[in-house]
C-alpha cells in the first residue's frame, strides 16, 4: 500500500519530465500523422470559417451603414451592403462550416483510437510480461481502474479537448485581432481585463485539479475494496467480515465525499468568480463601445458594432471554457505519464534477453541459494538451500506453513531474481537461461486452480495452444477429465468461468492436469489441495496425477501422506532450511522433526 500512495503524490506535479514523458505519446501517433495532419487542415478551416459568423451576423443585425469606419466600409467595397447578401454569406459559413466539422470530428477520432488502440495493446503486453514483483507491489484492482481511467482521460482529450482548445483560442486571438482593427481603443479595454482574469483562473484551475486528483486516487483505493471484497465473498461471509468491509468502505467513500465537496466548494466559487468577472467585463466592454456609436459623429459604425459585440460575446463564453480546456490536457499529460511509466518498466523480456537454451531434462539442483523477496529485504526466506535432483524423480517437500515450500517452487519457475547462490538446470546456471524457454520446459498443477473465462478446451489449450483436437481429448482422458467433460450438452465447448458453468474442486484440478499433460513438460510443481476431495474425486485425481508425472521430475509441496510415501526424497523444510532429507522409512528411523510431523499430525492433510 504504501508505495502506490507515493506514486499518486508524484502524478499531481507536472514537471518537465512528465511533459517530456507524455511527448512519447507521438511516438503512438506516428503511424496515423498524415491522418491527423490532414484532421487539423479540417480544424484550421472549420475555425477560421467559424469567424467569419459574428462578423456577418453582426454587419446584417447593424443594417446600413452611416459612415466611413472600416469593417462596414470593406464589405460595402465588396458590394455586400444589403441583408441578403450577408444572409446568404452566413448560410454559405455554416453550410462549409459543417462540412469541415464532419471530417475533423471523424478523423480525429480514427487517429484517437488507432492510437489508443496501439497503447492499450502495448501497456497489456508489458503487464503481463512484468515480473512477478511488480505483482507483489502493485494492486491488481488500483492498476486496472487507474489503466482504464487514465485511458478515458487521454481519449477524450485527443478526441475532443485539443481541437476545442485550439479553436478557443484562434476565437480569442481573432477577437483581439478583429477588435483592434476596428477600433484599437475596445482592444485595449478588453485586453486590459484579460490578464488577470486568465491567470488567477489558471491559478484556481490547478488549485481544484489538486483536489479532485485526490479524490480519483480514493475513488481508485475504494474500487479495490469492493473487488477484493466481491473476489474473496467466500472469506467475508465465512468470517461474518461483512460489518468489516463495510465499515472500511464506508470510510473511504466518506473520505471521497468529503474530498469531492470540499473540490465542489471551490469549484463554485471558481464559476461565481469567471461569471462575475467575465459578464462584467463584458457588459462593461459593449457600454463603452455603444457610447462609439452615439453622437453626431459616431467613432463605431452600428454594423461595426454588432459584429463587435458577436465578437465580445464569443470570446467571453471561449475565455471561460480555457481554464477547463487547459485543465484537462493538463490530466491527459499527467494520465500519459503514468501510461508511459507502466509500458516503459522494465519488464522480464529486457531482465533475461540474450539468455541461452539448454537442453532440460528434468536435472535440477540448489546451491547454497539465499533469498529474500525484492520488497522484503530484511527477511531471509530461503537459507542456504542445497540440493541435487536427478531425472524422473519425485520430491516431496513437506514442513509448516511459511517453511518456503511455495518460495522453492517459484524460484524454480524463475519467477525472482535469486540473490544469493546458484539454480542450475542440466548445469547450466538458470540466470543464463531464457525464461520463456525454461518455462516452456515446467509446468504446474496450483492448489486453487483457476480457469479463464472460455470454454474447457480453450483452459485445456492453454497448455499447449497449438494442440490438435485429438491431442486435447487424449490429455483429457488421460487426466480423467473426458467422462465428466462428455456428460456436459457441448462438451469440450462448455463455457467455465465467470459466466459459464461452476466446476466441482476435483474437476477443476483435471482440467489443471490435463492442461500439464498437454504442455508435457520436464520438470512439474505440483501444490497439493490441502482441502479434502470426496473419495472417488480423489483416487481420481490422485490417478490422473501419477499419470502426469510419469517420466518427469516433480517438485510436489505435500499434504497426503500416499504421496510422500511414494517420494524419492523428502525434503523436511523449517524456517527457509531443509533439516532432514530421504525417505519415508529412513526419516522416519531418525525420529526428528518429520517423524513428529507424522506421528502428531498422522499427515493427510498437514500445511
Ligand atoms: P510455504 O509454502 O512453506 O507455506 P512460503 O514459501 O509461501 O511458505 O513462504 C515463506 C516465507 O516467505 C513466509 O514467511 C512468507 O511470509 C514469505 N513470503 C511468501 N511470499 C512472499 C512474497 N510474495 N513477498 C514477500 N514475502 C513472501
Amino acid at each position: 500500500m504504501l508505495k502506490p500512495k507515493k506514486k499518486k503524490e508524484e502524478r499531481i506535479k507536472l514537471s518537465k519530465e512528465s511533459i517530456q514523458k507524455a511527448k512519447r505519446i507521438f511516438t503512438y501517433m506516428k503511424p496515423y500523422k498524415g491522418q491527423f495532419f490532414i484532421g487539423w487542415i479540417f480544424l484550421f478551416l472549420s475555425t477560421f470559417i467559424g469567424l467569419l459568423f459574428p462578423l456577418l451576423l453582426g454587419q446584417l443585425l447593424g443594417g446600413e451603414s452611416g459612415n466611413e469606419s472600416s469593417m462596414s466600409s470593406l464589405f460595402e467595397k465588396m458590394n455586400m451592403n444589403n441583408v441578403n447578401s450577408f444572409a446568404f454569406a452566413l448560410f454559405l459559413v455554416f453550410a462549409f462550416q459543417s462540412i469541415f466539422s464532419f471530417f475533423r470530428v471523424v478523423i480525429f477520432t480514427n487517429v484517437t483510437e488507432n492510437t489508443l488502440r496501439d497503447i492499450r495493446k502495448d501497456a497489456f503486453k508489458r503487464l503481463v510480461y512484468m515480473p512477478m514483483d511488480f505483482f507483489n507491489q502493485n494492486k491488481v484492482g488500483e492498476l486496472t481502474s487507474r489503466i482504464s481511467s487514465d485511458i478515458t482521460q487521454i481519449q477524450e482529450t485527443l478526441r475532443t479537448t485539443v481541437a476545442e482548445f485550439f479553436r478557443q483560442l484562434v476565437i480569442i486571438f481573432g477577437g483581439i485581432a478583429f477588435l483592434a482593427f476596428i477600433s484599437i481603443k475596445l482592444a485595449l479595454i478588453m485586453l486590459a481585463s484579460l490578464p488577470v482574469i486568465i491567470i488567477i483562473a489558471i491559478v484556481f484551475g490547478k488549485f481544484i485539479k489538486k483536489l479532485s486528483k485526490a479524490a480519483q486516487d480514493e475513488a481508485a483505493a475504494s474500487n479495490v475494496i469492493i473487488e477484493e471484497s466481491l473476489m474473496g465473498i467466500p472469506n467475508v461471509k465465512s468470517f461474518t467480515n461483512e460489518t468489516f468491509m463495510l465499515g472500511k468502505y464506508t470510510k473511504i467513500v466518506d473520505s471521497i465525499r468529503n474530498l469531492q465537496v470540499k473540490s465542489g466548494l471551490w469549484r463554485g466559487v471558481f464559476i461565481s468568480f469567471v461569471i462575475f468577472t467575465m459578464f462584467s467585463a463584458i457588459v462593461f466592454i459593449i457600454w463603452q463601445g455603444l457610447l462609439m456609436t452615439q453622437g453626431p459623429n459616431p467613432e463605431l459604425s452600428r454594423g461595426d458594432f454588432f459584429s463587435f459585440v458577436m465578437f465580445t460575446v464569443m470570446m467571453g463564453a471561449s475565455f471561460g471554457s480555457v481554464p477547463d480546456m487547459y485543465a484537462n490536457i493538463q490530466k491527459a499529460i499527467g494520465a500519459t505519464e503514468n501510461l508511459m511509466n507502466i509500458i516503459e518498466t522494465e519488464s522480464e523480456i529486457e531482465l533475461h534477453k540474450g539468455s541461452s537454451k539448454p537442453v532440460i531434462s528434468g536435472k535440477v539442483e540448489f546451491k547454497a541459494v539465499n533469498f529474500s523477496y525484492p520488497q522484503r529485504n530484511d527477511i531471509q526466506v530461503l537459507k542456504n538451500i542445497s540440493f541435487d535432483v536427478d531425472e524422473n524423480k519425485t520430491i516431496a517437500l513437506v514442513g509448516s506453513s511459511g517453511a518456503g515450500k511455495s518460495t522453492i517452487a517459484s524460484l524454480l519457475l524463475n519467477y525472482y531474481p535469486l540473490t544469493n547462490g546458484e539454480i542450475l538446470y542440466n548445469g547450466e546456471n538458470a540466470n543464463n537461461i531464457d525464461t520463456h524457454h525454461l518455462r516452456s520446459h515446467i509446468a504446474i498443477v496450483p492448489q486453487e486452480v483457476i480457469l479463464f473465462a472460455g470454454s474447457i478446451k480453450e483452459n485445456i489449450l492453454f497448455g499447449n495452444t497449438d494442440a490438435t483436437d485429438e491431442e486435447v481429448i487424449n490429455a483429457a482422458k488421460k487426466a480423467n477429465a473426458l467422462e465428466f467433460i462428455n456428460s456436459f450438452p457441448e462438451k469440450m465447448e462448455t463455457e467455465v468461468g465467470d459466466r459459464g458453468i461452476q466446476l466441482s474442486g476435483g474437476q477443476k484440478q483435471r482440467i489443471a492436469i490435463a492442461r500439464a499433460i498437454l504442455k508435457d513438460p520436464k520438470i512439474l510443481i505440483l501444490d497439493e489441495a490441502t482441502s479434502a476431495l470426496d473419495s472417488e474425486s480423489e483416487r481420481l485425481v490422485q490417478d490422473a496425477l501419477n499419470t502426469l508425472m510419469k517420466g518427469r521430475t516433480s517438485f510436489v509441496i505435500a499434504h497426503r501422506l500416499s504421496t510422500i510415501k511414494n517420494a524419492d526424497t523428502i525434503f523436511v523444510m523449517e524456517n527457509g532450511q531443509i533439516i532432514e532429507n530421504g525417505k519415508h522409512e529412513e526419516l522416519l528411523s531418525q525420529d526428528g522433526t518429520y517423524a513428529k510431523l507424522v506421528n502428531l499430525q498422522g499427515f493427510d492433510i498437514i500445511d
